[in-house]
């Protein structure tokens, strides 16, 4: 069986074969950590751990790559304004330092509730500034660069093809450039090197042959990935909005330097929305990971909730959406449970399953036949067996769930009230139920005799 994937450099779907079999060398875009992430941003992550899933489903070996952008990433993609990391260190007063170390843990504890797979290789821009530094010396040496009043920028209008990934009508930009772009040659250069304001001591900054100052948010990617991934490797994703700039200038970068598009397939997964549109950080309608769990919900519902979208579509929160998954979810968990202990897996399944993971990762339909096995005639073990390979994939944990621990006096009265039903004394088992869901437990009958559970 093979995967298939949409690649948006050629805009269509594509069958993957890695470069360097069994290798695959994956590289993720990750936060900028000058804020707690939202769930939206943790809708791509997830993205990205269900195609490293996938890809592990088919055998491969994966490096997966993932950086953390503590420096450069201004607040706008024009290359204007403050860098975020700066701002957020002075509305705060803590330093940038600090706030990147603590945004950092707090984006890796957002991930181990999702269960999402922590990437072999994890990187950090402001670790990176000599590798960063080397790139845009190969550039400039190519001759694809110019010094302006404030850094040093990359001159897209040497490159043929440049905004070829994002369809840029580069010609129509120029043309409807009616706003000063300052000392830039053509609108959509892009800063490869700032310099550090004359006015202004920042907190994060570095000696450079141009002079001191931090480097531009996209030549990290591109440094970073060719560090560990080498100049031309499979697969490089990120969320929908990286296509046009973010995206788009890492090739500009490669090219200028290596002569190659970076990676082989690039993926990009679509926004989460919110009615109002776009859940974003600055447009300050976000969520957290922690504001679900603060309502009660377990972060698992809002991972199989994910499950249910595409990724090349837009899906749109809402709180009854996320009941629906958490009951989805909890009814699963029941079933894995009660199945006991695992048989055999069934080849048959595994096939349909992964037929649906491969067609660019379908994974609604894919979690639909998890479902349909529940209803299948496999034994309960083989079930078991079968359910739990697919979850390597799905992330549920579904194995690890066990009903919460019954107090000894609730399964006493229980068994009190069995005996009482079985010597037909009605209004004594009666009583007895009553005094169990007083106390806040339950008692259902299954066929394998009465279960007892807490109330949620
Ligand atoms: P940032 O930390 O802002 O650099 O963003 C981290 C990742 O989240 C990037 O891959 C973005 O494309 C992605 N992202 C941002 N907003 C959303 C959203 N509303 N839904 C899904 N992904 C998003
Ligand atoms: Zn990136």
């Amino acid at each position: 069986m093979t995967l298939s994937l949409y690649d948006t450099y050629t805009r269509s779907l594509r069958e993957f074969e890695p470069l360097n079999p069994p290798e695959v060398g994956l590289y993720t875009c990750g936060p900028t950590v000058y804020n707690y992430a939202h769930i939206g941003n943790m809708r791509t992550y997830i993205f990205g751990d269900l195609l490293k899933r996938a890809l592990v489903l088919n055998g491969y070996k994966v490096k997966h790559v993932m950086n953390i952008t503590d420096v450069g990433h201004l607040v706008s993609d024009g290359d204007q304004g403050e860098d975020k990391m700066e701002l957020s260190a002075r509305r705060t007063g803590k330093s940038a330092w600090e706030l990147a170390e603590f945004y950092t843990a707090a984006f890796k504890e957002d991930m181990a509730r999702l269960n999402i797979t922590e990437p072999t290789i994890w990187c950090r821009a402001t670790e990176h500034i000599r590798e960063q530094i080397e790139m845009v010396q190969c550039i400039e040496t190519n001759g694809y660069t110019y010094r302006t009043g404030d850094g040093i920028y990359f001159d897209t209008s040497k490159l043929d093809d440049y905004g070829y990934l994002a369809r840029l009508d580069v010609e129509g930009l120029r043309a409807g450039a009616r706003v000063a772009v300052g000392e830039k040659r053509n609108p959509t250069d892009f800063a490869l090197w700032k310099f550090s304001p004359e006015d202004q001591q920042r907190q994060m900054e570095w000696d450079s042959p141009w002079g001191v100052g931090f480097p531009g948010w996209h030549i990290e990617c591109s440094a970073m990935s060719a560090k560990y991934l080498g100049s031309y490797f499979d697969i490089h994703c990120g969320g929908e909005d990286h296509i046009n700039v973010h995206h788009t200038n890492e090739i500009a970068q490669t090219q200028a330097c290596y002569g190659t598009r970076l990676a082989n397939f690039w993926l990009h997964a679509y926004f989460l929305n919110v009615d109002s549109g776009r859940m974003g950080k600055s447009a300050g309608n976000f969520l957290r990971v922690q504001e679900l769990i603060d309502r009660g919900y377990d972060p698992l519902a809002y991972r199989y909730l994910c499950l249910g979208a595409h990724y090349r579509s837009h899906l749109t929160f809402s709180w009854d959406a996320l009941d629906a998954a958490t009951t989805g979810l909890d009814r699963l968990r029941e079933l894995v449970y009660g199945w006991g202990v695992p048989g055999q897996i069934s080849e048959e399944w595994m096939d349909t399953f992964t037929a649906f993971v491969n067609e660019d990762l379908n994974i609604a339909r894919a979690t639909a036949v998890a479902w349909e096995l529940t209803r299948s005639d496999l034994s309960d073990a083989d079930k078991k067996a079968t359910m739990l390979k697919f979850d390597e994939v799905l992330g549920l944990r579904l194995g690890e769930w066990a009903p919460a621990a019954v107090p000894v006096e609730m399964v006493e009265l229980a068994e009190r009230r069995e005996a009482a039903r079985k010597a037909k004394q009605w209004a004594e088992a009666d009583a007895l139920r009553d005094q169990i869901t007083e106390a806040g437990y339950e008692v259902r009958d299954t066929p394998e005799g009465p279960v007892v559970r807490k109330l949620e």
